[in-house]
């Protein structure tokens, strides 16, 4: 049996969370007391892998109330890429082409019953692969490594996209650099949440903050006025995601829903208006799969006419399909990200699929729930 239990190391970061920010006794004081007068249960998602990691690094659930649940949500771009891109990727990198990828998407497994699972693997069997930190990078190496066909696997959300679309905008991408592009968008799958699985029921959001700083923070304002669900577009620090929480209770016992920005050091209403107009110009919202949860309508971020010259999949006339086994038997994963399991609800965790061997895709990247879970929470076996 696997018990995950709040230990030593979790008491010691909550003592940091304190003395970091004198104000977050005060806080969880007025959380409680909040949450008492509240009454019922209230379930708060948070959209992004950095404020899963937040909360788990610091033990910020264990000072929750017991009637107030933080839920990680489906924030983990790597996650929910599809195992076809890495599958056509592999292939590429054995042919003529050098793959540029993250090194969050390093070890991400494609949809391979046998042989080579990820490009790490593809690289250790002598595939071309390179990780890179940036768009910029795989510019420099192109431009750099003439002889050389490049292409660069672009996963991300929103915050990523204007690395590529500001390029591709002054057509200043070389001919023997291609783009896959595995762009997602944040406010469909949120959408798709709320319509499609009435079993996870959600009485407040916390916004993602990196997202925000481009989209802006109105782009969330459909979640009060569409749903009638309270969201704060919140920061990084354990006092932001505690702040996050107590708006979130306030507005439920106001029955007042409506849109929070905490995070206005960083996110504007509007948004980074000159990255939001690339991103425009340059792509076209189109239905895109997510891995193992299925299609989702404008929730894909593709170039359109003008700018697909440097598009991988327009230039080898390459037709999305999802993989047999986009879904690993066992993994968790679909639930996970959405928000309908945690992942020491999976069998497999800390078992088969770990850090250092990562079996779903929840594992691989620093924003994976799972890789954070098993990163940050003291286990006993
Ligand atoms: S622990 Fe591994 S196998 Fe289980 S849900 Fe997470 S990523 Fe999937």
């Amino acid at each position: 049996m696997l018990i995950v239990l709040p230990g030593d190391n979790i008491i010691g970061t909550i003592k940091h969370v304190f003395e970091r920010n004198p104000r977050a006794n005060k806080i969880v004081d007025e959380i409680h007391l909040l949450a008492r007068e509240y009454g019922d249960v209230l379930k708060i998602m948070n959209f992004c892998g950095t404020h899963e990691w937040t909360i788990s690094h610091y033990g910020l659930r264990t000072l929750m109330p017991d009637n107030v649940e933080l839920i990680a949500g489906p924030g983990c771009p790597v996650c929910i890429t599809p195992g076809y891109y890495v599958d056509l990727l592999i292939d590429l990198s054995f042919e003529e082409y050098v793959i540029h990828t993250y090194g969050d998407a390093y070890k991400l497994p494609g949809t391979r019953i046998r042989g080579v699972r990820s490009l790490y693997e593809a690289h250790a069997s002598g595939g071309k692969v390179r990780v890179v930190y940036s768009f910029l990078d795989s510019l420099k190496h192109a431009l750099r490594e003439k002889d050389e066909k490049h292409v660069f696997f672009a996963v991300g959300f929103e915050t990523t996209m204007p690395t590529t679309a500001f390029p591709l905008m002054a057509h200043s991408v070389p001919e023997n650099l291609l783009i896959l592009h595995a762009y997602r968008l944040t406010p469909p799958v949120m959408k798709h949440l709320l319509e499609n699985r009435p079993d996870i029921r959600l009485d407040g959001v916390i916004a993602p903050g990196h997202v925000s700083s481009i989209i802006g923070a109105n782009a969330w304002v459909f979640l009060p006025e569409e749903y009638n669900i309270p969201v704060v577009v919140s920061g990084f620090e354990p006092v932001d995601v505690l702040l996050a929480v107590k708006y979130i209770l306030e507005m439920k016992l106001e029955d007042k829903p409506r849109l929070v920005n905490e995070y206005t050091r960083v996110v504007r209403p509007e948004g980074n208006i000159s990255a939001k107009k690339a991103i425009q110009k340059v792509y076209e919202a189109r239905t895109a799969y997510w891995r193992a949860i299925g299609y989702i309508p404008d929730s894909g971020a593709y170039p359109k006419k003008e700018y697909r010259n440097r598009d991988l999949a327009a230039v080898l006339g390459i037709e999305e399909k999802p993989g047999p086994r986009e879904h690993l038997p066992g993994c968790r994963c679909p639930d996970v990200v959405l928000g309908a399991a945690k992942p020491t609800d999976c069998p497999l965790f800390m078992k088969r699929c770990t850090p250092e061997n990562p079996y779903g895709p929840c594992m691989v990247s620093s924003e994976g729930t799972c890789r954070i879970w098993a990163e940050n929470m003291p286990l006993i076996i």
